[in-house]
Order: structure tokens, then C-alpha cells, then sequence
């Protein structure tokens, strides 16, 4: 027997960065520069290098 899986109706729990300067697009976990500055997860954009700061909660949309 094979279950039927449901379609995705969940959306995916990754949460996306968007680089403001150059448009890159990239999953939290993607290829960005992760590093921590004052207890807050900076990210480094790996194309142009500008420092995005993100704060999220888990599920939810990305602020920056
Ligand atoms: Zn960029």
C-alpha cells in the first residue's frame, strides 16, 4: 500500500533572504555569509557582500 500524500498545502518552513541591493534570493540556510554580531545572526550576501540583518520567527516572513 502506498499513502497517498497529500499535496503541499504547507508552506515550506524555510524562510527566504532577499538581498535589498542586488535582488539575491537565497534560503536562510542557502549560500549566504552567516555570522554573529551581538547575538544576532547577520548575513553577508555572497554576490555584492552587503550585511543583511534578518530577524524572523520560525514560519513566518522575513523582516529586514
Ligand atoms: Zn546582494
Amino acid at each position: 500500500m502506498i499513502d497517498a500524500q497529500p499535496a503541499e498545502t504547507d508552506p515550506p518552513e524555510k524562510a527566504t533572504l532577499i538581498c535589498r541591493d542586488c535582488s539575491h534570493e537565497s534560503d536562510v540556510d542557502g549560500d549566504w555569509i552567516v555570522h554573529t554580531e551581538h547575538e544576532r545572526q547577520m548575513y553577508d550576501c555572497p554576490i555584492c557582500g552587503t550585511t543583511i540583518t534578518a530577524r524572523y520567527e520560525r514560519g513566518q516572513p522575513l523582516t529586514i
